[in-house]
């Protein structure tokens, strides 16, 4: 009987029981476990007779812990049905296991009448108290009105952030209570939980940490298991080339025949990793709470964790990426897709840093272009760039220029200088210059190896296999993967090369440090990374190479 065919029958009645089994039922409760018994029997009958399937148990705690494994293996709870006092008390324990796992779960719990509350009524026990240390979540409905809403807020909470188990107290009266069915109102199911993903910028750091890791080492949980991450997880311990080791039941995420599994090697995989990516695995007892003598005491920890209370607990982790496990996998597979960065990563990372008061000079083609329209300038005439001529090579001396003016009229004002790999060219000397009078300013050189777009190192050696460079390079590349920065350090200034968005932060965070120094930030960015398609053509500026295709065909 569907809850909506209560309304069409307005004056006639149901029992309590029928209620609370409808309001299972709706919340998709497949499986009920238990123990029957005054005052519960009714609801387990009603449940049966809507189709919930009932498996009468011996003891309350096995039927605890097996409506407990239902909502680890389907992600919705198992309800456990129970009599009051002894009955429930029997089911804590199953109560506190689920939750410790943090698996979800349902409990109901029939009590005493209303109305012999505190006068030692049959079987009277503070209930809803008892089960509060083993739940995240334990309530009595206030009437039987208030059941459907009840239940629906305690199966949202079993499987809403970090799953586990929760408790509803049903006292004996309301389960023959015949009341008016248009006096239910219908609560619908409750959503699958939402997702939620990692902050950009933490996703970015981890991806470098592991890039730069010697020994990584993946530790799948049942977190991972619970969070049906295994497609995701698989293709990140290839693609990254990563060796894993299942916690206990985290085995079978990734099979654990597979070549990286490093299962068998368990100590020492632990005890010589550098970096240890944990995927819903807690540093507890199990994992020896992530401190030496078991890990390296410099061992850098990145916790993926749904639970943000978690993040933290024994180690102070290197990165925290708090959210769903299976959406930041592939978080991290995408980030790892979006290197070489493209302008817009470059663009990005240098506004969350850019001062405020800064100059901005810039030139070049897409350079110039993509960076206006991300870069921010919040006073006047502290931007200089190409201007009305389209001149290319006026940078560094504008540079320099606002770099005096901010040395002698704003004192700690700085001049950052974005300037396109064949721009830089124009005067790139100048750099002598700038370390000679020791000026305020930050060079960054967006290389793409090219004016407008350039090619890969790969490509320019197939090139050159047949021909010289003169007859085969197309006009418009420029020798990959120059090392710009050393024009700054031939001069004692400080050079970066950086190729990730995490070098580029830690950089530019450096050169802003270093006030005493002038710096040049060569950013090494995808060859054929253009501006995002357009949606009119003249939102493409006339310096754009709309031409470049041309100039392809022909190169
Ligand atoms: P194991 O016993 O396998 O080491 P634990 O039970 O210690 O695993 O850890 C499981 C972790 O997984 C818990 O901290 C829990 O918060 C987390 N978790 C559960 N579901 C998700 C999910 N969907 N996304 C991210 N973390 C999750
Ligand atoms: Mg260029």
């Amino acid at each position: 009987m569907p809850d909506s065919n209560f309304a069409e029958r307005s004056e006639e009645q149901v029992s309590g029981a029928k209620v609370i089994a409808q309001a299972l039922k709706t919340q998709d409760v497949e499986y009920v476990f238990g123990i029957v018994g005054i005052p519960v029997t009714e609801i387990a009958i009603a449940a049966q007779q809507l189709g919930i399937k009932y498996i009468g148990m011996r003891n309350e705690q096995a039927a605890c812990y097996a409506a407990s494994a239902i909502g680890y293996l389907t992600g919705r709870p198992g309800v456990c049905l129970v009599v009051s006092g002894p009955g429930l008390i029997h089911a804590l324990g199953g109560m506190a296991n689920a939750n410790v796992n943090c698996w979800p779960l349902l409990v109901i719990g029939g009590s005493p009448e209303r109305n012999q509350e505190t006068m030692g009524a049959f079987q009277e026990f503070p209930q809803v108290e008892a089960c509060r240390l083993y739940t995240k979540f334990s309530a009595r409905p206030s009437s039987i009105e208030a059941v459907p809403f009840v239940i629906e807020k305690a199966v949202r909470s079993s499987i809403y952030g970090r799953p586990g188990a929760c408790y509803v107290d049903i006292p004996a009266d309301f389960v023959n209570l015949q009341v008016n069915v248009s006096s239910i109102k219908h609560v619908e199911r409750c959503m699958s939980p939402p997702i939620s993903m990692a902050e950009t910028s933490a996703v970015c750091t981890a991806a470098s940490v592991i890039k730069n890791a010697k020994q990584p080492l993946l530790i799948i949980g049942k977190g991972a298991a619970y969070a049906h991450a295994e497609e995701s997880i698989q293709k990140l311990v290839e693609q990254y080339k990563l060796p894993f080791l299942p916690t206990p039941m985290g085995k079978g995420v990734v099979p654990d025949n597979h070549p990286y599994c490093v299962g068998a090697a368990r100590s020492r995989a632990l005890q010589f990793a550098d970096v240890i990516v944990l995927f819903g695995a807690r540093l507890n007892w199990i994992l020896h709470f992530g401190l030496p003598p078991r890990y390296q005491p410099d061992v850098k920890f990145i916790q993926v964790d749904i639970c943000a209370e978690e993040l933290g607990n024994n180690v102070k982790p290197a990165v925290t990426l708090l959210g769903d496990i299976n959406a930041v996998t592939k978080q991290e597979l995408a980030s790892r897709e979006s290197l070489p960065m493209n302008y817009y990563t470059v663009f990005y990372h240098v506004q969350e840093q850019l001062p405020r008061d800064c100059f901005v000079v810039s030139e070049g083609a897409n350079t110039m272009d993509i960076g206006r329209t991300v870069l921010q300038n919040y006073l006047p005439r502290h931007r200089l760039d190409a201007g009305t001529f389209g001149t290319m090579g006026v940078g560094l001396g504008f540079a320099i220029a606002a770099a005096m003016v901010a040395k002698d009229r704003s004192p700690g004002q700085r001049v950052i200088c974005v300037e396109g790999d064949s721009a830089f060219g124009f005067s790139g000397m100048e750099v002598e210059t700038i370390c000679r009078y020791n000026l305020p300013i930050i060079l960054l050189v967006v290389n793409n190896n090219g004016i407008y777009q350039g090619f890969d190192t790969d490509t320019w050696k197939e090139m050159l296999k047949f021909q010289d460079a003169a007859s085969v390079v197309p006009p418009m590349c420029l020798l990959p993967n120059s090392h710009y920065e050393q024009v700054m350090t031939a001069f004692r200034g400080k050079g970066y090369f950086v190729q990730t968005p995490e070098e580029l932060q830690k950089s530019l965070r450096q050169s802003l440090a270093d006030t005493a120094k002038p710096s040049l930030i060569n950013i090494m960015i995808e060859p054929q990374a253009t501006r995002k398609t357009q949606p009119f053509w003249w939102m493409y500026s006339c310096i754009n190479p709309m031409n470049i295709s041309s100039v392809q065909q022909n190169g």
